[in-house]
């Protein structure tokens, strides 16, 4: 089917020998990397060691240099560093053509960009203008031990299924991964990598939007994935108001508050918060989970935090077999009594 396709578009076959390394896009918003690149640059490095290539970092924006040296730190072999006035706010086009430009230019074996919203944005577009596929949301990337090529995972059905998902005659393999899946790089002071300036091609006539203000969002956003302990509700708080007692616990933490479908689905809160295979996938240091009772779909999005602890009144709840410390009790009774012990230390 698909060699038919290729003979009728009359496309040229891509040599893809030619075709090497590991890419990640280092995502960075007002001079900060974003945290799924370091995630991305963790995952790389297994990925471009099992292959025996190099990993590279592309950084976009203007007077960022300082975070090239960064992403060195990171474990980035190379870092292409392409700078540019017009790539100072992110742009759509701005950046497909940039990043186009480098794919072609370059050839990378696979390309990652996180699945933010600006790595949900751009990807597709680079995939369609370099002429290759695109596996969006994986939770898991693998090498092939025979053939070497990349195994991406992701859900599929509306999250009924987990599809193992091989971009066959195309390079470069390229996905984006959810944040908050993969295990971050670890920092080392003095990284080895090279920073390798680009030179980017673009003007203004290139870019057909034109960005006159960012506007934070009024609702407060939910940093769920970055969280280091999250206290989540579900339908045994009963109601909307449940959450503001889950909140200050949360608070006396220094947490952030989470929720099981059921709860969004009822109304009582904004899916902002929602944690699971059709949420956030999330990995926090300590994830209190109270009246949820571990269904699949909810496990999938938490079952990677370190230590979970489980509130529920039904000692047969399933979110008992995966958490570290259980409490059988009514949460009405179990989350002030931890609070009003909180105060006291
Ligand atoms: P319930 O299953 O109703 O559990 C409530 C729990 O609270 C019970 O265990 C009960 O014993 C306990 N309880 C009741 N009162 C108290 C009390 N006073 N004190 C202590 N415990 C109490 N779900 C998600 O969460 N995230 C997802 O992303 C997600 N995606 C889905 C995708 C698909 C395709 C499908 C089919 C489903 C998805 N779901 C998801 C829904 C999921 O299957 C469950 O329906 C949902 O997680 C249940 O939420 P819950 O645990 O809050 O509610």
């Amino acid at each position: 089917f698909e060699a038919i396709i290729k003979e009728e578009s009359g496309k040229e076959k891509k040599d893809l020998t030619q075709y090497k390394n590991v890419w990640v896009f280092a995502e960075q918003r007002q001079g900060k990397i974003m945290p799924v690149a370091i995630e991305l640059l963790g995952e790389g490095r297994k990925l471009a060691n099992e292959i025996g290539v190099k990993l590279c970092a592309v950084l976009l924006g203007n007077k960022v240099e300082g975070l090239a040296k960064e992403l060195t730190q990171y474990g980035a072999d190379t870092v292409y560093l392409a700078e540019h006035e017009l790539l100072d706010k992110y742009t759509t086009d701005g950046y497909t053509k940039v990043i186009s430009d480098m794919i072609e230019a370059l050839k990378p074996e696979i390309v990652l960009m996180g699945a933010t919203h600006i790595g949900r944005d751009l990807a597709p577009r680079v995939a369609a203008r370099v002429d290759t596929g695109l596996t969006a949301d994986c939770t898991k990337l693998e090498i092939d031990p025979e053939d070497k090529k990349l195994l991406q995972t992701r859900p599929a059905f509306g999250g009924n299924i987990m599809a193992t998902i091989v971009c066959q005659n195309h390079r470069p393999q390229m996905s984006t991964v959810r944040p908050g899946v993969m295990d971050k790089a670890k920092k080392v002071e003095n990284g080895a990598g090279e920073i390798v300036p680009f030179s980017v091609v673009l003007e203004k006539d290139h870019i057909r939007t034109e960005v006159l203000e960012i506007v934070k969002a009024d609702k407060q956003q939910v940093a769920l994935e970055e969280a280091e302990i999250i206290v989540a509700g579900g339908r045994g708080l009963g109601k909307a108001e449940g959450f503001a007692l889950l909140k200050k616990l949360a608070d006396k933490l220094g947490g952030v508050v989470g929720a099981s479908r059921a709860t969004v689905d009822a109304g009582w809160i904004d899916h902002d918060h929602q944690v699971g295979q059709t949420g956030k996938t999330v990995k926090p240091r300590i994830y209190i989970a109270c009246g949820i009772s571990g269904a699949i779909q909810h496990i999938a999005g938490m079952q990677s935090s370190d230590v979970i602890i489980a509130i529920n009144k039904n000692p047969g709840a399933p979110i008992f077999q995966v958490a570290d410390y259980g409490i059988v009790g009514d949460l009405y009774d179990v989350v002030p009594a931890l609070v009003d012990a909180l105060d006291r230390v």
